[in-house]
């Protein structure tokens, strides 16, 4: 685990971290669970990390460059409550799961597909 995560004595979000470990070591690579879990540490982790200045190594998990979905997602625009659209190729969806799809489709390339950089 990361160096810094040993002087990391947050309880709650602590526990937090751990629930999510634990719910999902059985399915790899979900873009759903995978969204979750970073939300969770930016929410909770990231503020603590930014307070003390803590620096995430690069090698390490947690750090935001080997987040496997992050290019995408940071293409992703939600204009309007049904309509989504792909900063990519600018196509336009109704639903999130399905600009989900086209990514998954269209720019799986852009995936950055180390397995190990899989947070879950
Ligand atoms: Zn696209």
């Amino acid at each position: 685990m990361c160096c810094f995560l040993q002087d990391f004595e947050e309880p709650a979000a602590a526990r937090t971290l751990k629930q999510v470990e634990e719910d999902v070591h059985e399915i790899h690579c979900s873009r759903e669970r995978s969204r979750a879990a970073w939300k969770i540490i930016e929410e909770y982790l990231m503020p603590f990390v930014e307070k003390e200045r803590y620096q995430i190594s690069t090698m390490c998990r947690l750090h935001p460059d080997n987040d496997l979905f992050r290019d995408q997602e940071q293409h992703k625009f939600h204009v309007d409550i049904n309509e989504w659209k792909c900063g990519f190729c600018k196509k336009r969806f109704y639903e999130e799961k399905y600009i989900d799809q086209h990514f998954d489709n269209r720019h799986y390339n852009l995936l950055n597909v180390v397995c190990s950089l899989c947070l879950l």
